[in-house]
């Protein structure tokens, strides 16, 4: 891919050397965890695609898009409405955070117990290494925990377009008016960027895009349900992955594509792991491409991942927008409903986050709950012990990891996970 792909590379102002670096890690990364995997489902080809030209043929089809008059808006969050962005013509991409990348700059930048989420949106922006945000029109930021919101303010001098959006922290009435005027405010700035009036048919098109896309992960995760599950925890949280950059309409025929075929293998009773396994539930921080150093430890030891507890995972899914108000005023209305129902950590108090990981644990014949938790992320390290001591006041086990992008605890995670396991087992 790279000796097609690097004049654009250089036209996006990305650092050859360090960008060649990257891909080199990313890919010998993917190799061992992924293409390791026995007897992966046929549709997983897509996806192997996909991930081998993440930076290639998706970001050539970026610049086609910008070309063409479309803007290129990336996000750091599940509550930037990707209906919005679609109903301006727009393309919504999330931004890479899932891997350390010149750290020593970040550091200079950013106090060192910041999590590794924050420290790898700034190192891959310092290290020039990310052709996403640099094909970014608008990068949409969002006060959501303190160090996000603290952080925009350093990256608001790095990045030529920053828009930060402010977002409610108690579920309340003025808290669901906060929300609802900022999408408003997020829509003006849409039409003003892209030139394009949102209307009552662009609005639904763009809920009815997104709402086949979350469907069909929903599919996806419906299927893991069985026992054995027909995909392995590590494959369906890649292509949850893969569902904030590549394109929605492709990548839900992809999906939908696969699900055909785990239907069939539930059928005939074939699993990633063989029926028995111990079936484990992720909860906790979002796992951006390329973090799979936890789940790939866990299913190593022999279990699989039948669900994620997390934004990048069912939270993501869990609600669709209702799509049928005639009125703009009745489709916003609609989207407004549907976020506001997210129970991220943010949210002070948040009883429906621990209600659902028990929910989960049930409906997907779990046998334990792995909380993971990013070591410096205030939010989830205080909720995973309400968390963790509703699920033990019920009797479910539960095991709390910490832990950062590096490879340095994968010792010390493996003994305790493979202890866990045994334990369920
Ligand atoms: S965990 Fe919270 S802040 Fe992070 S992506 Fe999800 S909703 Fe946004
Ligand atoms: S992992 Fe935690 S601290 Fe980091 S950005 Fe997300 S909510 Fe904030």
């Amino acid at each position: 891919m790279s000796e097609d792909y690097r004049a654009m590379w250089q036209d996006l102002g990305l650092d050859l050397a360090a960008h060649d670096q990257l891909l080199a890690v990313l890919g010998a990364g993917y190799k061992q965890i992924f293409l390791a995997q026995e007897d992966r489902p046929k549709g997983m080809e897509y996806f192997n695609f996909v991930v081998s030209q993440v930076h290639g043929l998706r970001i050539k089809e970026l610049q086609d898009a910008k070309q063409a008059g479309r803007k290129i808006i990336g996000s750091f969050c599940v509550f930037v409405p990707e209906e919005i962005v679609l109903a301006a013509d727009g393309v919504l991409v999330g931004l890479c955070s899932g891997a350390d990348f010149a750290m020593e700059e970040v550091e200079k930048v950013l106090p060192r117990n910041t999590c590794a989420l924050i420290k790898s949106a700034f190192g891959f922006k310092l290290g020039k290494v990310c052709p996403y945000l640099e094909s970014a029109d608008l990068i949409v930021g969002e006060n959501t925990c303190d160090g996000k919101k603290k952080a925009y303010e350093t990256l608001d001098t790095l990045v030529p377009s920053l828009y930060v959006m402010d977002l409610p922290q108690v579920k309340s009435e003025q808290g669901k008016e906060l929300l609802a005027s900022e999408y408003e405010r997020f829509k003006k700035a849409m039409e003003e960027l892209s030139g394009v009036v949102i209307d009552a048919e662009r609005l639904k098109k763009g809920i009815d895009l997104v709402n086949a896309k979350r469907k069909a992960l929903k599919r996806l995760y419906e299927l893991r349900k069985h026992d054995p599950a027909p995909i392995s925890g590590l494959d369906a949280l890649l292509i949850t992955q893969v569902s904030f950059y590549d394109d929605p309409v492709r990548f839900t025929n992809a999906v939908n594509a696969l699900c055909d075929e785990l239907e069939e293998k539930v059928k005939a009773g074939q699993g990633a792991r063989p029926k028995g396994a111990p079936r484990v539930l992720m909860s906790g921080c979002p796992m951006a491409v390329p973090n799979w150093k936890v789940p790939w430890i866990i299913e190593s030891a022999g279990a699989v991942i039948v669900g994620e507890e997390s934004c990048v995972g069912e939270r993501g899914v869990r609600n669709l927008v209702d799509d049928s108000g005639a009125s703009v005023e009745q489709l916003m209305a609609a989207i407004v409903e549907r976020y506001y129902k997210i129970d991220c950590a943010i949210f002070t108090p948040n009883p429906d986050r621990p209600a659902h990981v028990e929910e989960m644990f049930r409906d997907y014949n779990a046998q334990g709950v792995i909380h993971y938790c990013l070591q410096f992320c205030q939010p989830y390290q205080m909720e995973a012990i309400p968390v963790e001591n509703r699920l033990k006041a019920k009797g479910l086990p539960t095991l709390r990891l910490e832990t950062d992008y590096s490879a340095e605890d994968a010792g010390q995670l493996q003994t305790r996970v493979e202890a866990f396991l045994e334990m369920l087992s």
